[in-house]
């Protein structure tokens, strides 16, 4: 026990020196010289996006910062399992951009449809032109469409990813309500990178969750394109405590990975078998945020690869790339890393407009399970550069113990609202 106290005790001072390091982020630059304003375009309003216009206007209020962003509510993604299970309602997920114009951000509801590195300029659909002196591409990631015969958009309405967008998380909610007791739900979970490691495992706790608390005698099946994952002797154990008979997982070596899916009969194929599913949940594979394709700053890999310390892209001048988009090694692709990565971007940005070198950035990511209602289990890392990547500091990080009272559990639960309630309102409050 003393042993998990000074852990615990460990884990809150990490709490505290990430806080602390986000607001260090914010240290004192030199103001730019007299001249015209610099121009900064930061295209994309999430985590990592928004978090980089603002420290940009809070370091040097002098730079125009447009921030330019598709849709003019942001839907978060953290916790929007729990909106799936019945726990949440979407609204709880939904920011708007009114924080960011207070700032003085020039926030552009538009999609950015064409980007001009050698003009430096970007053209939003509607054919209004931006020009920038440095430019920020934080825009998230696409869903492959190419990836799964049989899954594409008219697919994911029937059998929906439920991965980049509220809506989608509605209809999963709206299939599980209407289902009947009895009934298979079949999960998809796509290989590494894709967003958020851990998510699709929290996702298949609280769907087991609802199925045990309103249709015992249905079952959730998860078919997963990997053998290992985040946290996983974590959620197994979890999962033998509160879901056993609920909830199979079948890794990629029993024959885990989808091949192909039928939208009529609501079939799933893999290597080895069909699985019929009253309620299919199709995450396909993802790549970098298309925007990112168009500016030509994303390499084969369907990612984007970046400068550790600047955040530049390594294909394009003056185009920095941050959030999930971005190959970042170690770092995993969450929005805390991607509030992180946004403010220390905006750092450097500014110092490379001033002609100053930046310095070597610390990033930190924290991450929150739920598993069930007042049952959470977490992971946190912190990840410098090296050569050319991000790798985690070691004895940095903490993960949740293995063996821990349930009331360790309930206050990671806590820690998870917390979390959320912090983070966006730094990042949109
Ligand atoms: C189910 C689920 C649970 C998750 N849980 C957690 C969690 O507990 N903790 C955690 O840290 N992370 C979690 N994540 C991951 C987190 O949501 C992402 O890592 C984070 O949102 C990445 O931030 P981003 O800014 O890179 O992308 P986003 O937040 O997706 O923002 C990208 C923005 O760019 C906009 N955009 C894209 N292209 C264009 C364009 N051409 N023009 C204009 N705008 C454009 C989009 O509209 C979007 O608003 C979860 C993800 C999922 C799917």
């Amino acid at each position: 026990m003393s042993g998990m106290t000074a852990s615990r005790i460990n884990r809150r001072a990490f709490s505290r020196s990430t806080l602390a390091a986000a607001a260090a982020a914010a240290f004192p630059i030199p103001a730019l010289s007299a001249g015209p304003p610099a121009r900064v375009v930061v295209v994309g309003g999430g985590f990592a996006g928004t978090s980089c216009a603002r420290e940009l206007k809070k370091i040097d209020p002098t730079i125009a910062v447009t921030l330019v962003e598709a849709n003019k509510t942001f839907t978060a993604l953290p916790m929007s399992n729990s909106v799936i299970a019945g726990l949440r309602k979407i609204g709880q997920q939904q920011f708007e951009y009114r924080a960011s114009t207070a700032a003085g951000i020039d926030v552009v509801i538009a999609v950015a449809k064409a980007v001009d590195p050698q003009a430096r300029q970007v053209t939003l659909v509607g054919e209004k032109l931006l020009s920038y002196d440095r430019l920020v591409l934080a825009p998230g990631i696409d869903l492959r469409w190419d990836a799964i015969p049989g899954y594409d958009r008219a697919a994911a309405e029937k059998m929906p990813h439920a991965w980049n967008d509220g809506v989608q998380a509605d209809l999963l909610r709206r299939q599980l309500t209407e289902m009947a007791d009895g009934s298979t739900v079949v999960m998809s979970v796509p290989t590494a990178p894709a967003r958020c490691p851990p998510a699709p495992y929290e996702r298949a706790s609280l769907i087991a969750h609802y199925l045990k608390t309103a249709k015992p005698r249905s079952k959730l099946i998860v078919l997963d394109a990997k053998e290992n994952f985040s946290m996983q002797r974590l959620f197994q154990n979890a999962w033998k405590e509160l879901y056993t008979g609920l909830l199979e997982w079948v890794p990629l070596s029993s024959g885990g990975q989808v091949v192909s899916v039928d939208v009529a009969s609501k079939t799933i194929k893999t290597d080895f078998e069909s699985y019929r599913a009253d309620v299919a949940n199709i995450i396909p594979p993802q790549r970098a945020g298309g925007v990112t394709t168009l500016a030509g700053v994303a390499d084969r890999t369907g990612w984007c690869p970046i400068d550790p310390i600047t955040f530049e892209s390594k294909q394009q001048a003056d185009i920095h790339v941050i959030g999930d988009a971005a190959i970042a090694g170690a770092m995993p692709k969450s929005a805390s890393a991607a509030n992180s990565a946004g403010k220390l971007c905006a750092a450097a940005i500014v110092e490379l407009l001033a002609g100053a070198k930046p310095r070597e950035p610390e990033l930190a990511s924290a991450c929150y399970s739920l598993l069930a209602p007042g049952y959470a289990i977490s992971i946190t890392g912190k990840y410098h550069p090296v050569g050319d990547q991000f790798i985690e500091i070691e004895g940095a990080g903490e993960t949740s113990p293995l063996e821990a009272p349930r009331s360790w559990r309930e206050e990671d639960a806590k820690l998870a609202d917390g979390w959320f309630t912090q983070i966006t309102g730094e990042v949109f409050g």
